[in-house]
């Protein structure tokens, strides 16, 4: 097996150096403005390394893979009822398509598309206001990483609101199957800002490492889920991570990975190692174009797939 830190700075040079670098989101305007030139990647090991390259300490908008940490805490809050509202199977549609909601009575297939996830934020919300709401988002997800400067970047939350049709669309429309048990803009505004919380590959791999220890919080070593839960979540990212790309990225990569529209992957080695990636040009999945090769670099390298070498 390859040396960890060489392997990762050849990946960021390499990615550095490419010149097709897909598509920069663009329908929330905000994220139109970034530059797709940036490439960071950080990985933390269960073995206590941490080996970070290119824009490692870059803030970037986490979007989606948020949806990993609201799904966490909306199963701490509700147990496994939460499945009676989501299901747990790959769509195979884009992330905000409202088609299959109709045939399938307003459940949407699984807690990482859009719907899917604005019924979970629903459920988080459940008994408070939400300003309360997402302040429990921000601060469990800085508790995972060890890091109080976390934030919620309040242009990236307007900018979502402005210009989300398609959720509101979503949101009134589980609601007319009785899926939703708050008013869609209250919902949907806790579900724009935690979309909209910043942070860099260093606090995003930190915030994944519970997902590669068995549910276990590393610094402090308390549980932060069973680990039996832990597994699950990991196989809903395999699964369902990447939109209708999942098949493909579990095809290349072979491992649970989150993806977001502001161009980042949260990657987990279950035993071994939590992995953040950011190349904010997306492939027409809209997944990260070069997020996803550098990962499958990397599993390859260090021979990570979960499926064996
Ligand atoms: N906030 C984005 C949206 O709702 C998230 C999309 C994503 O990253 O998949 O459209």
């Amino acid at each position: 097996m390859a040396e960890l830190a060489g392997v990762v700075a050849e990946i960021a040079a390499e990615m550095a150096a490419r010149v097709e670098r897909g598509q920069v989101a663009s329908y929330i305007p905000e994220l139109s403005k970034v530059d797709p030139r940036h490439f960071g990647i950080a990985v933390v090991t269960m073995d206590g390394q941490s080996v970070e390259a290119g824009d490692a300490d870059a803030a970037f908008s986490i979007q989606s893979i948020s949806k990993v940490f609201t799904l966490t805490l909306a199963l701490g809050a509700r147990g496994d009822a939460l499945w009676r509202r989501v299901g747990r199977e790959p769509s195979g549609n884009p992330f905000n398509s409202i088609v299959q909601l109709e045939r399938e009575h307003g459940i949407p297939r699984n807690p990482f598309i859009n719907p899917g996830a604005i019924v979970v934020t629903d459920a988080i919300l459940a008994g408070h206001a939400p300003r309360e709401a997402i302040g429990s988002i921000l601060r469990f997800i800085q508790f995972l990483a060890d890091d109080d400067s976390i934030y919620i970047d309040q242009a990236v939350a307007k900018s979502e609101r402005e210009t989300g049709f398609r959720n509101f669309a979503l949101a009134n429309y589980m609601k007319s199957f009785g899926n939703l048990d708050h008013p869609p803009e209250l919902t949907l505004g806790v579900y724009f800002h935690h979309c909209a919380i910043a942070m860099s590959c260093r606090q995003l791999a930190s915030a994944g490492r519970f997902l590669a220890n068995g549910g276990r919080h590393p610094a402090t070593g308390r549980s932060v889920v069973s680990s039996e839960r832990a597994r699950r979540i990991n196989a809903m990212m395999l699964m369902c991570g990447h939109y209708d790309g999942s098949g493909d990225f579990a095809f290349r990569v072979g491992l649970p990975g989150k993806s977001g529209v502001g161009g980042g992957i949260l990657a987990i080695v279950p035993g071994k190692a939590s992995i953040a990636v950011w190349a904010p040009g997306l492939n027409a999945n809209g997944n990260s174009l070069l997020g996803s090769l550098a990962l499958e670099k990397l599993a390859r390298a260090m021979e990570w797939s979960i499926f064996g070498r």
